[in-house]
């Protein structure tokens, strides 16, 4: 306990104001208590304290100018956290909650997940404050391009790797590699999520919203159910949140909600994917349009959300996909699913579960699949573009579908043994953390003090 304690007061003190970072730090260290009990090696090699300090920080300044000819500044980010398995390998995110905590607790459980995948991929992210919201797409493309006037030299196929998160899909990650080859003359694989058009792969786009069902199934599986006929709660709008809607009708489930930055939107008919996909991937505009299409579906406005929580958490549902961002999903929120007959909650997103509200799930025995191990299909499918690239082929939707779904298997399989293991086969925050750190920490012993 002192040492998780003094792990967090030490990082309180040379990384101040990261409280992100400290909340992802604190729930990874608190499940490695029983290994570092009985490890002594991992303190000899000062594995905590090597891990929680990124390998390298890069911040830089993002100049461009906006349609109006003015000059705006924003602050950009690569945190390349851990290579012990890999070239650094996450997303980058673009939005206007973007800082240095931020970048740090999501390039901190890229780490564990990443190693969770079983793929040789180290941990890293970025981003920047940029608000795409409301941009022209000159304005999109010249951010990219000064973004990258920067980044290109810290990048590249073998050290690292960056892909889509919040605000950055295909378009901007297709400007930022047309500026990375002009700068550097190379056409390689040196970010995931492209374009199907050159280089990208089949099924990317849908792997992380797809692999989080996935990983749902496979928890009610271990208990004799399945996903059909389960009414389910969705949170986000974006491309998680979209393809976990598709492959639940696909199983036979019926999400009922989804929402956006603007509220929650609820039909209780099942969300129709077609006009989803139309407002948020075409016409890229705010969910209560969907109201004019479905008139018999309820939409939620922000302002009338529970001052302790999300609208979307009150409504009830047997199984719940955060599929939106961190701490969307709070202490409340979490009682009142458990209290609605929520059964199960699988994480598209990257922490959306407060530290309280986890605590709910697995006191209450329910089901739980924390983000690390439930989104990971997103950066495996990475890796399977980065597979693809390197070898120069091209594998059919069915060949990277297929992988993806034993990778969860083999996911969920790795966490729930490793909770067995240390006496508690339900937790899979246990079982996720202590699998991934497992591996990163004896790569680590083995490649000597760096
Ligand atoms: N941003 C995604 C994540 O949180 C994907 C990263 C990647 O594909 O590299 O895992």
């Amino acid at each position: 306990m002192t040492y998780i304690h003094d792990t967090i007061v030490r990082l309180q003190k040379t990384s101040p104001a990261q409280a992100e970072f400290y909340q992802a730090v604190e729930e990874v260290l608190d499940s490695l208590q029983p290994i570092l009990e009985t490890s002594e090696q991992y303190k000899r090699h000062a594995i905590i304290e090597r891990m929680v300090e990124p390998e390298r920080q890069i911040m830089f300044r993002v100049p461009w100018v906006d349609d109006q000819g003015n000059v705006q500044v924003n602050k950009g980010y690569r945190i390349e956290f851990n290579s012990a398995l890999g070239p650094y390998k996450g997303g980058l995110r673009f939005h206007p909650s973007v800082n240095a905590g931020i970048i740090k607790f999501l390039g901190f459980e890229q780490i564990f997940k990443n190693a969770l995948t079983g793929l040789p991929i180290g941990g890293g992210k970025g981003g920047a404050n940029f608000d795409p919201k409301g941009k022209s797409d000159g304005e999109i493309m010249r951010f990219c391009q000064s973004f990258i006037n920067e980044l290109y030299r810290h990048i590249g196929p073998t050290t690292d790797v960056p892909a889509g998160d919040i605000g950055v899909g295909a378009r901007e990650i297709g400007y930022m590699f047309g500026q990375y080859k002009r700068l550097t003359g190379n056409y390689d694989g040196v970010f995931t999520g492209k374009s199907l058009l050159w280089g990208g792969s089949l099924v990317r786009k849908e792997a992380t919203g797809y692999g989080c069902v996935y990983f749902a199934e496979y928890m009610l599986e271990s208990k004799g159910d399945t996903l059909a006929g389960k009414t389910c709660l969705v949170s986000g709008a974006g491309n998680v949140a979209i393809y976990t809607i598709e492959k639940l009708y696909q199983l036979g489930a019926r999400p009922v909600t989804c929402s956006d930055s603007s509220g929650t939107l609820y039909h209780e008919a099942g969300i129709n994917l077609d006009t989803l996909k139309q407002l948020k991937e075409v016409r890229k505009v705010r969910l209560n349009e969907y109201l004019v299409v479905h008139p018999d579906a309820k939409f939620i406005p922000v302002e009338d959300y529970p001052a302790d929580g999300n609208a979307v958490w009150r409504i009830s549902g047997q199984l719940a996909f955060p599929c939106a961002t961190q701490n969307e999903l709070s202490e409340a929120d979490a009682k009142t699913l458990v209290a609605n007959g929520c059964i199960a909650v699988s994480e598209g997103a990257n922490m959306p579960s407060t530290q309280d509200a986890v605590e709910v799930f697995l006191d209450a025995r329910i089901h739980y699949g924390p983000g690390k191990a439930a989104n990971a299909g997103g950066v495996a499918t990475s890796q399977l573009e980065m597979a693809q690239n390197a070898s120069m082929q091209r594998w059919s939707f069915e060949e990277v579908d297929e992988k993806l779904k034993v990778i969860m298997k083999n996911i969920f399989l790795s966490a729930s043994s490793t909770a067995a293991e240390f006496g508690e086969p339900h937790n899979l925050v246990l079982g996720a953390n202590i699998a991934g750190f497992r591996k990163v920490a004896d790569a680590m012993i083995e490649q000597g003090v760096v």
